[in-house]
């Protein structure tokens, strides 16, 4: 990943040799972002910086589901109970929003789709990833040319988690490695690499993958909620030109 507009912009070097895609994560210099409605101004002013139309932006209700939504233009700009969306049509901006949970985008050079979602670990056991690359493939999309963004997210040390949830994703990803740690009677997930090895089984290839180490509770220039940001969030954003 590499810092954009001074620092005030994170972006995905993954993206960077296609002039088409307009692509960034916004850090806490723009203060809270959720939607067009909340914190506008927040929005607008780091839109500007993308040299994106707020008018082109679409969001979602995110609500820790499985549900990805094709946007074609005529849509809604806030969609309601989704966690993905993708389009194939140009000037149309996905947005998430995220503090702690993943926000995660993709990009097929060949057939020009973009897709972003919202992956917390509700959202990841739901099977958000899978619908995601399902929706791709519907608008036939080269699952093996698709280039993906993990963007920042809570890391694994910082990660602890209940014996309840432990066993979920230790039932659900029982044949993924390396991807929970015990440490003095507690449980450590990690959730990005979980979304990597699904993205691998889904057939993405590895070096088509970009994954932020930035982990959002220690660093600072971004919202987290386990750092005791309940209501801000910090926005990731692609879309094509
Ligand atoms: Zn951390």
């Amino acid at each position: 990943m590499f810092m954009f507009n001074g620092g005030d912009v994170l972006k995905f070097k993954i993206f960077r040799e296609f002039p088409n895609v307009v692509q960034g994560i916004s850090t806490k210099k723009f203060g809270s972002i959720r939607n067009q409605n909340i914190e506008t101004e927040n929005l607008k002013k780091f839109l500007k910086v993308l040299d994106v139309n707020n008018g082109q932006t679409v969001f979602m209700n995110q609500i820790h589901g499985n549900k990805v939504v094709i946007i074609n233009g005529t849509d809604k700009q806030i969609i309601d109970r989704t966690d993905g969306l993708v389009t194939n049509k140009k000037n149309i901006f996905l947005c998430v929003t995220t503090a702690d949970c993943l926000p995660i985008v993709f990009y097929d050079p060949f057939l020009k789709i973009v897709g972003a979602v919202h992956a917390g670990y509700k959202g990841i056991l739901n099977g958000i990833l899978d619908s995601l690359i399902y929706k791709i493939r519907e608008l036939n999309g080269n699952i093996d040319k698709v280039l993906v963004g993990i963007g920042p997210g809570i890391e694994i040390d910082c990660y602890d988690v209940d014996f309840k949830r432990f066993n979920l994703f230790k039932n659900k990803f029982d044949k993924f490695k390396n991807i929970y740690k015990l440490k003095k009677g507690k449980y450590f997930i990690d959730l990005k690499k979980i979304a990597y090895k699904i993205l691998i089984q889904n057939n993405i290839k590895k070096e088509n993958i970009e994954m932020s180490t930035i982990c959002t509770k220690c660093d600072s220039r971004f919202f987290s909620n386990r750092n005791g940001d309940k209501n801000s969030r910090f926005i990731t954003i692609i879309g094509m030109i």
